[in-house]
């Protein structure tokens, strides 16, 4: 590579992508990797996730990769993230929004201090995210949030904060279909189902390790998902394969939400 993006023919475009540290965030970057998608990364500096392990793991799968520390909850973050694509690799094509936090909080513990974190971070911060992009791409582009199972399709107690982000990234990604579809810009979301990540994996806030194995048994396909298998769809709907798909949302889920009860 020669690091001159008109003369790196081969490749195919720049992404951002929030989140990027790890979970499916990380998986994406060398899921966009193995596709000759050069990648932008976002981390939190305030959460314990390594984002140059991701480098190093895109770095494996032949692709590039810069980590920005990006927080969603400012509009600084997403700025600084999506300009670096641009003085790294000289444009943005594609934006991803994994970035998101879980928090079990039932309706009397929900404070509106909680309720504005949330809400900052897993739905105005995707919004960050796609403005401070889409104000950088100059020809046809791709928009993904990564909405939830809950808020998307479910609801879940003691989590209505979440899956009221989850449940508003959906019309937030319908809209901006409309709207940038004449720029070429498309705009698509995932709704993961059960998926192994350090946000699952905490117990306190989400099902943990035995809820996970628990909950495996009652999916179709017979276990919870794994990072790589979001990322496969991320990829597809952010891809030219995908060129007159827009406003749609995938599920991602082993069969969960078409299963009939027992
Ligand atoms: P994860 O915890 O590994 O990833 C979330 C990432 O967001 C982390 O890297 C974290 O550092 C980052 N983050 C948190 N707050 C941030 C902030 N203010 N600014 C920037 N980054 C911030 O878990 P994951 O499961 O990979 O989560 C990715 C997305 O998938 C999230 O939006 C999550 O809600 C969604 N999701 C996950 C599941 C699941 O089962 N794991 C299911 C449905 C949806």
């Amino acid at each position: 590579m020669t690091g001159h993006p008109q003369q790196d023919a081969a490749r195919r475009g720049t992404a951002i992508i929030t989140g990027g540290a790890s979970g499916i965030g990380r998986a994406t970057a060398v899921a966009f990797a193995e596709s000759g998608v050069d990648t932008v990364i976002g981390y939190h500096a305030a959460d314990p996730h390594d984002p140059q392990q991701t480098v190093d793991a895109v770095a494996a799968a032949g692709g590039r990769c810069l980590a920005v520390e990006a927080d969603v909850a400012d509009s600084a973050g997403p700025e600084r993230l999506a300009q670096a694509a641009v003085d790294r690799y000289g444009r943005l094509d594609i934006a991803v929004a994994a970035a998101g936090i879980l928090r079990r909080a039932p309706l009397a513990e929900l404070t509106d201090d909680a309720w504005q974190i949330m809400l900052g971070v897993d739905l105005t911060g995707v919004m960050r995210t796609f403005r401070s992009a889409v104000a950088r791409m100059e020809g046809p582009g791709a928009l993904l949030a990564v909405s939830s199972i809950a808020g998307g399709v479910y609801g879940w107690g003691d989590h209505a904060h979440y899956a009221a982000a989850k449940a508003g990234v959906l019309g937030l990604v319908r809209s901006l279909a409309v709207e940038l579809a004449p720029r070429g810009i498309r705009a698509n979301s995932v709704i993961p189902g059960l998926i192994e990540t350090p946000q699952s994996l905490d117990a306190r806030n989400s099902l943990g390790p035995e809820g996970l194995r628990a909950a495996g048994g009652g999916i179709p396909a017979g276990r919870v998902g794994r990072p790589e298998e979001v990322a496969a769809a991320i990829r597809f709907l952010c891809a030219p394969e995908a060129s007159y798909v827009t406003g749609q949302q995938l599920i991602v889920d082993g069969g969960l939400t078409v299963r009939f009860p027992d």
